[in-house]
């Protein structure tokens, strides 16, 4: 029997392409290599026994905005989300610490001089968010529907994250902006940096930081319980290794990296195609550690506490010569660490009193160099007595993170680089980015709007199947 479409792999997007072919009244088979859904959204209790950590994603503030899952009846099928006291924190030395909150005015008192400065952009951010949300999580090659929102945002997002934030009157503003422009995995002097500093402070006054209650595997069961009761039918076990391996089919939805498809696509696909594909770039790599503790991290700044994420640094000066030193293929002595603390607003995630911690540094590609000591160094910078917490950790090196998932080729968390204009094009300058041929759609990571855990590539890599073959 032909299958209208089938969808090559059960990670967010996968299963959310799936799931708008299925709510469009198509039959749709998901195939999945590993023997659960979720990819790198997962969760498994990896240290010690009631301890729930996440295997890759943890905090979710683009999924808790995602257009294509506002309207899902996701409560229905198990997910509840978190939203913690304070979204992220940012230590510095001396017991200080930049907190953001939902709430703008609060955020902007705790930034000294610089706090009319941040009030006035966080307000324009809020302000525009629900005219940018559209066009941002979407291909950027297309009309904007909101030409002179989106205008506004692009001419401060250009800008590198260290001019942006230039001249400031204290160090803590800088160094939220920091954090939040790190998760471009760029050096903060490069162009377009900014645009991450940005995005992720609008959500922070909007969606906030969210996280599945139970961890980030609750959201994807969640999507899988929902596909499976509209009709779509996911595969386990089932890695496509060669075009024979897929079940007759209309359109074929593949959410693996560009690499991946032309591979597997071969002669299916034009050369120059396939080619193209094949030279995709793939980014730094990340070095996670798990903890067990025995208690609350014993922050020197005790507002830490409450903040579900902790971007770990210090200054804006010290996580740009991090990044930089990254990407210069060397590891630094003090990484810009991401640190969440999920257990502080959801006590399924460790035994009572004791506390699941998720943290990662980023690394050259592929580096095999062990960074837990210093990761652990830098928490225990700003936590004095954090290392005496730990009862147990757990290992992730960039080759774990690949052999867990072939998505995540060099420990690289976001589908690939977006050095030069990758941020704004994936996986090539296209109109229609997520139609690789006639038949052949992409939706992974490596698609617009990128990494993170929102569905959106996805959704739109369905839409694109819905408006060709499968119309
Ligand atoms: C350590 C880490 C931390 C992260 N932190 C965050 C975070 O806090 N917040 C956030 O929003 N995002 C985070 N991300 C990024 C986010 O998880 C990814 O961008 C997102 O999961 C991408 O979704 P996807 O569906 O495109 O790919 P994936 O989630 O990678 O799923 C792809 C699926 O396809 C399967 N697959 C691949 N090839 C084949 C094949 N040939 N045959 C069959 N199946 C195949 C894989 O097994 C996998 O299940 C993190 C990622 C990692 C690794």
């Amino acid at each position: 029997m032909t299958t209208d479409a089938v969808v090559i792999g059960a990670g967010p997007n996968g299963l959310t392409a799936a799931i708008t072919l299925a709510r469009a009244g198509r039959s749709v088979v998901v195939l999945e290599q590993a023997d659960e859904v979720g990819g790198a959204c997962r969760s498994a209790e990896s240290t010690l026994p009631g301890f729930i950590h996440d295997l890759g994603a943890a905090v979710m503030p683009l999924g808790y905005a995602s257009p294509a899952w506002a309207d899902l009846p996701l409560a229905d099928h198990g997910l509840t989300w978190i939203a913690p006291a304070a979204e992220f924190g940012q230590p510095l030395d001396g017991g200080r610490a930049a907190l953001a909150y939902r709430d703008v005015d609060r955020t902007a008192a705790g930034l000294g001089k610089d706090a009319d400065r941040y009030r006035e952009l966080a307000a324009g951010l809020v302000r525009d968010w629900d005219r940018l949300r559209a066009s941002i999580l979407g291909p950027l090659i297309r009309l904007p529907r909101h030409p002179i929102t989106l205008a506004r945002f692009g001419l401060k997002g250009v800008q590198p994250a260290t001019r942006f934030v230039a001249p400031a009157a204290g160090e803590l503003y800088p160094a939220l902006f920091a954090g939040c422009a790190a998760h471009a995995v760029l050096p903060l002097e490069r162009l377009l940096t900014s645009s991450f500093g940005l995005l992720f402070l609008a959500l922070t006054h909007t969606a906030g930081w969210r996280y599945p209650r139970s961890g980030a595997a609750s959201l994807s069961r969640a999507l899988a319980s929902y596909l499976e009761s509209i009709g779509g039918e996911i595969r386990l076990a089932q890695p496509v290794r060669d075009w024979a391996d897929l079940p007759e089919h209309r359109a074929a939805v593949f959410t693996t990296g560009p690499p991946a498809l032309a591979t597997i696509a071969g002669d299916r696909l034009p050369g120059k195609t396939r080619r193209r594909l094949l030279r995709w770039p793939y980014g730094p790599g990340a070095f996670k550690v798990d903890f067990a503790l025995d208690g609350p991290i014993p922050w020197a700044a005790p507002t830490l506490a409450e903040a579900g994420t902790v971007h770990i640094g210090g200054t804006i000066e010290e996580v740009a010569e991090a990044e930089r030193q990254v990407a210069d293929g060397s590891h630094p002595d003090r990484p810009f660490v991401l640190l969440a603390q999920p257990s502080i607003a959801d006590p399924t995630r460790a035994p009572s009193g004791q506390h699941a911690v998720w943290a990662y540094c980023h690394v050259p590609p592929g580096s095999d160099l062990d960074m837990t000591d210093r990761i652990e160094g830098q928490i225990e910078r700003f936590a004095p007595g954090f290392r005496d917490r730990i009862l147990a950790r757990t290992i992730t090196p960039p080759g774990g993170l690949e052999a867990m998932n072939p998505n995540l080729v060099g420990g690289d968390v976001g589908g690939g680089s977006h050095a030069g204009t990758r941020l704004l094009f994936r996986p090539t300058i296209s109109a229609r980015p997520h139609r690789v041929t006639g038949r052949i759609f992409l939706g992974s990571a490596s698609t617009p709007p990128g990494g993170g855990v929102h569905g959106m590539g996805g959704y739109w890599a369905a839409r694109a199947a819905l408006a060709g073959p499968l119309r």
